[in-house]
């Protein structure tokens, strides 16, 4: 159990997961129950890579140090201030006799489990990547363990659009089983609705026969996409990190709220927006457990909160349907995986 999960790379402190630890262990031998990729690109989650950018100023040559310095020290892409990673793309290069995972060497693959626990190592120095992106070619090794997750790369699709879709899909399969639970026709608020996350989230609940839609952006440049999209029944532009302003955005409360956004300060805005009884999806990384918590009480709001899970059966799989059935989803997401 023990080692499936991991916990052998922990090098400190001693005996928590990976996920928790401050380093591991990134060697690039594998036991007999993991499996190594070499590494061809990392995607950076979208609130670490905003953090990293804005501490130093949207300097690329800072950003690229930083990231380097983070996997140096902690064997893994683990931002401290966010705790969010993101996850990569490669090719399996070696599998331990043992392993369960079902992958052989060459196949291409995406790693579906965080960069937070994913032992990293980087041999090129990001020599290709200028730190002005999310996502970072790079050269290295990654070690998956057994109780990992890894999808095989679709032939039919861009690397570049696979993984920024890949690193989200735990957005829309959330929003479908919430949906699902959430009785008859309910109406779905999505908050950064124009984002990578927002929009399959946007889809799959029009998919999964929610009523109302309502995608909030920021301004109306992302709103003018996100109708021309035809995504969401409305299109309303509100700051995300202004609770008045999403409630008055919004209007009549929703049954569910999903919070999509890559910045902090929006828990007060998605509670606010959602009606008894509701239950608002904080998938955003950027959300701060003691102020959905204190907010709630604080509005006396009768509200299920919900963290975004980036793991759902099937999650990989919804995600990349949606993207290919979805002209509107790759009218927003191509755009931001050329950007
Ligand atoms: P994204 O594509 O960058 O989308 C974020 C959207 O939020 C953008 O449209 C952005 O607008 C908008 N936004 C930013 N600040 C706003 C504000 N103040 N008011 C209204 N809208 C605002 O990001 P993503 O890749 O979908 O990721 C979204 C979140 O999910 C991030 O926090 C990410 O870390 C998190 N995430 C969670 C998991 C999980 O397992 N739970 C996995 C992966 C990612 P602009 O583009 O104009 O800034």
């Amino acid at each position: 159990m023990q080692r499936s999960l991991g916990v052998h790379r922990v090098l400190e402190p001693v005996g928590v997961l990976p996920q928790a630890a401050q380093r591991l262990d990134a060697d690039p031998a594998v036991g007999p129950d993991e499996m190594r990729i070499a590494v061809r690109r990392l995607n950076l989650d979208a609130a670490s890579y905003r953090q990293l950018s804005e501490a130093h100023g949207g300097d690329g040559e800072a950003v690229r140090a930083a990231v380097l310095g983070i996997v140096g020290s902690r064997g893994k892409m683990h931002n401290p201030v966010t705790g969010s990673g993101g996850m990569l793309i490669g090719v399996v290069d070696e599998v331990g006799p043992d392993s369960p995972l079902g992958l052989e060497p060459g196949q291409r693959v995406a790693t579906l489990v965080s960069l937070t626990l994913t032992p990293l190592r980087i041999t090129d120095g990001l020599a290709r990547w200028d730190g002005r992106s999310e996502q970072v070619p790079a050269t290295g090794t990654a070690v998956l363990f057994a109780r990992s997750i890894a999808a095989v790369l679709p032939d039919d699709l861009p690397e570049e659009v696979a993984l920024a879709v890949l690193d989200v899909c735990g957005a829309p399969a959330a929003t479908e089983r919430v949906v699902h639970r959430s009785g008859h026709r309910p109406s779905v608020a999505v908050l950064g609705a124009a984002g990578k996350s927002g929009c399959l989230s946007l889809a799959a609940a029009r998919d999964a026969r929610a009523g109302r839609l309502v995608g909030v952006v920021r301004d109306e440049r992302e709103a003018t996409a996100l109708r021309a999209a035809r995504l969401a029944d409305e299109v309303v532009v509100a700051d995300a990190t202004d609770p008045l302003a999403v409630a008055a955005a919004v209007g009549e409360p929703v049954d569910v709220t999903v919070v999509c956004v890559d910045v902090p300060g929006a828990e007060h805005g998605a509670v606010l927006a959602t009606a008894d009884g509701g239950t608002v999806v904080f998938f955003s990384m950027a959300t701060s457990f003691s102020a959905a918590a204190l907010g709630a009480e604080g509005m006396a709001a009768d509200v299920t909160m919900l963290v975004g899970n980036g793991y759902t059966p099937g999650h990989a799989a919804l995600a990349m349907d949606l993207y290919r059935r979805s002209p509107g989803v790759r009218s927003l997401i191509d755009p931001r995986v050329r950007a």
